[in-house]
């Protein structure tokens, strides 16, 4: 097993700079706020790198799906994520302004296979496996999204008594 003692900022940081050319080529602006004092948590940081990848990934999908059909001449893709604490639990969001999650969906995209991207674009695993991973930390996922308008996604991670 590969758990070790893992920043999630590290994780945010490492996983947002194997994607900057990429964004930086699809116009796409990151602005994220990260919490200086987030306490360790053990886990696999590959896994939770896979799991920012997807989220990312999927964002900047929802971004370039929502650019080629709005109207609104000034568009401007955006990912803003962040990182805070409370007391019983560290969290991570990552929300973008693409194209939103239709309603009837919402309680769909976390089972394996559902994908609403072509056959060579999605396979539909990424939230499912991300899901899983996240409940084998003692996690959750959640997602709250206005068609249309943006998309968050909000992963909290008990911290260690
Ligand atoms: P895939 O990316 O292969 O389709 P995922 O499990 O990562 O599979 O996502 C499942 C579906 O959830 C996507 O096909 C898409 O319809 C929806 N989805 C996920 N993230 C977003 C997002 N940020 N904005 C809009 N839709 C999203
Ligand atoms: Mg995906």
């Amino acid at each position: 097993v590969a758990f070790t003692s893992v920043n999630l900022n590290d994780v945010v940081n490492s996983a947002l700079f194997m994607v900057t050319t990429q964004f930086e080529n699809h116009g796409i602006e990151v602005q994220k706020s990260l919490d200086e004092n987030l306490p360790f948590i053990t886990a696999d940081k590959y896994k939770l790198e896979q799991v920012l990848l997807n989220l990312l990934s999927n964002a900047k999908y929802a971004l370039d799906d929502k650019a080629k059909k709005t109207t609104e001449s000034n568009y401007r893709k955006r990912i803003k994520i962040n990182t805070w604490q409370d007391r019983d639990n560290i969290y991570l969001s990552v929300w973008d302004n693409g194209t939103g999650i239709p309603k009837n969906y919402v309680e769909k995209i976390f089972d394996p296979f559902f994908t609403t991207k072509s056959e060579e674009k999605g396979t539909g695993l990424g939230l499912s496996i991300s899901y899983g991973f996240i409940k084998d930390l003692l996690g959750d996922i959640r997602v709250e999204s206005e068609p249309g308008e943006y998309t968050l996604f909000e992963i909290s991670i008990p911290k260690e008594k």
